[in-house]
């Protein structure tokens, strides 16, 4: 086997790929340098619970729990909500079915239905579509999982009077209802509806603070008292227990203070790429279907892959936007893109498709 390079790679001069490549800005490294800190695991970190305090009041939550990753947040919930066997419902396109390297599976125990929505979005409609009645043959189907931003729907904001009848079909059969909310806020500020609207609806949510928020790492989690409760056993469980972890709920705290109403400049962004790329003959966008900060676009019509135009966008440009299946890209705006570099991702996006 080769061995390991510890070689850290060149990183691109403008980067498209993800917003979870934000970096910390100077004043939130001041913020986290001053943090007050003490020992997270036994409630005793000031800045973690004034953290967890900010989430729960946001969302209209009774409780709320610091974890390092949103796919912790996920998994934790899914443990919580679900025994092993039980059935959880949600859109084919969810994060949890893509990306979290078959955790449910694996921790514990759920199986997944998946409903075919729309933008990674679904109807009550849908949802009853794949409902079935209790049986000694059937799995127990429990809980119903919405994400808000959909990822791979490209940034759509549920509507909320969706979310409602879909929340009241899931109640109405008894299951619980669960909401990935990795870009919650990027929902909030595209629709102007409160958080706590949106998390009404549902029985638990959570956001993540090293997306568009610009955190270095960590998410919260919100939901009832007992919930909570039962989470924090599967925080331990699952090693996300934290000693100090003020230095970086600290980030947190900032980003929600400072970085909320700025995601109107990344949605901004994103619709600028999409009016940009619509102009460019081969290049097939949708700017009507841009709500958030996240794009696809798809190159099917110059006849060259989706690898190949991330490629050469690269290469030539040094420009990364990944590319998502054989025709399409995914690019995602956050707070180290300018409207400059945007112009610029535009003109390389015409050149590269020009020959
Ligand atoms: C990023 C993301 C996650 C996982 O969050 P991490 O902090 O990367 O673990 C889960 N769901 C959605 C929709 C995401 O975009």
């Amino acid at each position: 086997m080769a061995a390991r390079s510890w070689a850290t790679p060149a990183h691109p001069r403008i980067d498209l790929y993800s917003d979870t490549i934000t970096k910390p800005t100077p004043e939130m490294r001041r913020a986290m340098a001053e943090a007050e800190v003490g020992n997270e695991q036994s409630g005793e970190d000031p800045t973690v619970n004034a953290l967890c305090r900010m989430v729960a009041e946001l969302t209209g939550k009774p409780d709320a729990l610091f974890l390092p990753s949103g796919t912790m947040c996920n998994q934790i919930a899914y443990r919580v909500w679900c025994d092993r066997g039980e059935e959880i419902l949600l859109e084919e396109n969810s994060h949890m079915l893509h990306y979290e390297a078959g955790a449910t599976a694996a921790l514990t125990g759920a199986m997944s239905r998946t409903i075919q929505g729309t933008r990674g979005m679904f109807t009550a409609e849908d949802l009853k579509g794949v409902m079935h009645s209790a049986s000694r043959h059937t799995q127990k189907q429990v809980l119903v999982s919405v994400e808000n931003t959909t990822n791979r729907g490209g940034g759509a904001v549920w509507p909320l009077e969706q979310l409602r009848k879909v929340s009241e079909t899931a109640h109405e059969a008894g299951m619980n209802v669960h909401m990935d909310g990795a870009r919650l806020m990027n929902a909030v500020v595209s629709s102007g509806i409160p958080a706590r609207d949106f998390a009404a609806e549902v029985d638990s949510v959570w956001i993540d603070l090293s997306k568009g928020l610009g955190c270095p790492v960590g998410a919260v989690l919100a939901g009832s008292e007992e919930f909570i409760e039962r989470a924090w056993l599967f925080k331990h469980q699952y090693g996300g227990a934290m000693r100090q972890a003020g230095i970086i709920a600290a980030a947190g705290v900032y980003a929600f203070e400072n970085h909320v109403e700025r995601l109107a400049e990344d949605h901004e962004n994103a619709r600028r790429l999409a009016r940009g790329l619509a102009d460019i003959e081969g290049i097939a966008v949708n700017p009507n279907e841009c709500d958030t900060n996240i794009l696809f676009f798809d190159v099917g019509g110059l006849g060259v892959s989706a690898a190949d135009f991330s490629a050469r966008l690269r290469a030539e440009h040094d420009i990364r936007i990944g590319h998502f299946s054989a025709t399409s890209l995914r690019a995602v705006t956050g707070l180290d893109i300018s409207e400059a570099d945007i112009d610029e991702a535009i003109a390389a996006c015409k050149a590269v498709a020009g020959g």
